[in-house]
């Protein structure tokens, strides 16, 4: 079976959008996922198939009401029942590399949509809903979140990248950022590529990218340095015990 992503959504439109060109468009001709996309506004119970009313407690904007996002959880549920829902918004945990390859694992996922002021709180509590951010700003709506999400997976599902171990040394796999890369020409405009790249010595260029990821790390990603280092020393005691096997 492959990859089932289901997208809830004010515009369905959107999709697949650049999700259907290059690597994810090839692997969605190929089977290797599969993409449907669920009218929200086809969940609304009025005449006018409203979908959202103003804010409690006033403000500006609107705001999604939770009955109708909920009868579009349910039936997307309905269809894929193993299918994780996501949903898009600020307010959610950050998406880190590791989260989109618990994800790829899956089966597939769900991913609802926010549009105008977002979500109204309670769907929840009442639905098995988790949100997430895909960074500290705001978009205007969830579906371009969604497309970052859903490519982050695709490009991890077997078959689906050239080479298998294109994946393992990219940026955040080793808590790290990845070292630099080069191509030809050697000599762009006075600048070369580091000699030792050239060197064809497997040990030395691999202590040198080691190097560069870790320099340009603590320079541009202190935080993740941070967690980086912390994960490596350990609790006290993992670092005492490190120290005592380090020494004679
Ligand atoms: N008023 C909300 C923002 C709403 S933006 C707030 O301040 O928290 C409208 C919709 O865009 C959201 O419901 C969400 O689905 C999407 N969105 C905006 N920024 C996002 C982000 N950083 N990550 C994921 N989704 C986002």
């Amino acid at each position: 079976m492959p990859f089932a992503a289901t997208v809830l959504t004010l515009y369905p439109d959107m999709f697949p959008g650049p999700l259907g060109v290059s690597l994810a468009g090839r692997a969605l001709g190929e089977g290797l996922w599969s993409l449907e996309t669920v009218h929200i506004r086809d969940f609304a119970a009025d005449k006018h198939r409203t979908v959202d009313d103003t804010p409690a407690g006033g403000g500006a904007g609107m705001v999604l009401r939770a009955d109708v996002l909920a009868a579009a959880v349910d039936h997307a549920r309905g269809r894929s029942p193993e299918a994780p829902v996501l949903a898009m918004s600020p307010r959610g945990r950050p998406l880190t590399q590791a989260r989109v390859r618990q994800l790829a694992g899956g089966r597939g996922i769900t991913i609802l949509c926010g549009r105008f002021e977002g979500f109204d709180e309670r769907i929840f509590d009442g639905r098995d809903v988790e949100p997430v951010s895909i960074g500290d700003y705001i978009l205007s709506g969830g579906e371009l979140g969604a497309m970052v999400l859903l490519d982050a997976c695709i490009r991890l599902l077997p078959g689906v990248m050239g080479a298998a171990s294109s994946g393992i040394e990219e940026s955040f796999e080793s808590g790290l950022l990845e070292y630099p890369h080069y191509t030809r020409p050697v000599d762009w405009e006075g600048r070369t590529i580091p000699e030792v790249l050239r060197s064809g010595d497997h040990a030395k260029i691999a202590a040198w990218r080691k190097h560069q990821a870790e320099a340009d790390t603590r320079l541009r990603r202190p935080d993740l340095w941070e967690r980086h280092e912390g994960a490596r020393v350990g609790s006290p005691s993992g670092a005492r015990r490190r120290q005592q096997d380090q020494e004679p």
